[in-house]
């Protein structure tokens, strides 16, 4: 088996990080890529020399373009601006369609094969804009916010309980922002429905502070945002496409009448695998849920519609 190959753009927080967890993985060789002259070359090199302390075996590599990118099985996205003050989403959002789109552009000149797993933010428009940008079609371009989210309501879920983290599955739909719905019916802790375990009011206070969990973040880091559960959401995606799990993971993904909702990149559970998105699974919505599936689409298409033309 021929070795794979992971890009990731943007050596940042997210970036630098996703690609400690897939060079400890051992999921293929690393390219990572970014705008900035030495922080690619330099975390690339470090990574690189931390491999035979920990004994892992990738290849790590840092790179200001796209030449070395060539034939990428995978392409991780998190190149972007945050939001700095005095500027509004808007003007964020900009910024980011720039990079987004030209990054995109780049990636797929050189892999026009590979899977696009984007992390930027505005997470769901930016992952409509990929998959507009390169032409792919829509099991290859994918967004990474679920599988955060639910681990965020796992972890408080866990804490909660007094129990371990192993044995608890979440399940959540919707757009990466406060109107996520995390979904406590389908969420377990060994099988057993976290409704039988905990209070409404427990419930409520734990989806409360889920939708809020990003913001805890950056309240206590103060000059950026999350990145060891973030980084390692998008190589849990990057693992079950490369070694064809199958997992069932809740991504950002373009929806064509699933849910009820058309022309949309959101979050619904689907099947990761050497086919990248091969299903969508779609649950069954009690009226509760279905209106704030509807409330938090239309926050999303609010955000893909102000990207204007593509
Ligand atoms: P960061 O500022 O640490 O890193 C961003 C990197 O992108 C910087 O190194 C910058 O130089 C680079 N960059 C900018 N323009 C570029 C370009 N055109 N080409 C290549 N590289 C470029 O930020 P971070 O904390 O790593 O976050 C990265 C992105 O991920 C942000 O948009 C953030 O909002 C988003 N994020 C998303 C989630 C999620 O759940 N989806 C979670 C956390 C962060």
């Amino acid at each position: 088996m021929s070795r794979k190959k992971i890009t990731i753009v943007g050596a940042g927080n997210v970036g630098a990080t996703a690609a400690h967890w897939a060079a400890t993985k051992e999921l293929g060789d690393i390219v990572l890529v970014d705008i900035i002259d030495g922080i690619s070359q330099g975390k690339a090199l470090d990574l690189a020399e931390a491999a035979p302390i920990d004994g892992f075996d990738s290849r790590i590599i840092g790179t200001n373009g796209y030449e070395e990118t060539e034939g990428s099985d995978i392409v991780i996205i998190t190149s972007g601006l945050a939001r700095k003050p005095g500027m509004s989403r808007e003007d964020l959002l900009q910024k980011n369609k720039e990079i987004i789109q030209s990054v995109t552009e780049q990636v797929v000149a050189k892999s026009p094969h590979c899977f696009i797993i984007m992390v930027s933010n505005p997470l769901d428009t930016m992952t409509y804009l990929a998959l507009k940008a390169s032409g792919f079609s829509k099991n290859r371009v994918m967004g990474m916010a679920g599988i955060l989210d639910a681990a965020r309501f796992q972890t408080f879920i866990a804490v909660e309980l007094g129990v371990s983290v192993q044995d608890i599955q979440a399940m959540l739909l919707g757009g990466h922002g406060d109107d996520m719905v995390p979904l406590p019916r389908y969420s377990t802790v060994s099988g057993i429905p976290v409704t039988e375990l905990l209070s409404q009011e427990q419930i409520e206070r734990l989806v409360e502070r889920t939708r809020k969990a990003g913001g805890e973040i950056v309240g206590l880091l103060k000059t950026g945002s999350a990145f060891y559960s973030p980084s390692a959401g998008a190589v849990a995606m990057a693992e079950a496409i490369l070694k064809d799990t199958k997992r069932i993971l809740p991504c950002c993904v373009y929806l064509k009448g699933e849910y009820g909702l058309t022309d949309i990149c959101f979050g619904v559970p689907v099947k990761l695998g050497a086919g990248g998105v091969e299903e969508i699974v779609e649950l069954r919505l009690n009226a509760t849920e279905k209106e704030a599936v509807r409330r938090s689409a239309e926050g999303v298409k609010k955000s893909i519609d102000a990207l204007g033309a593509l």
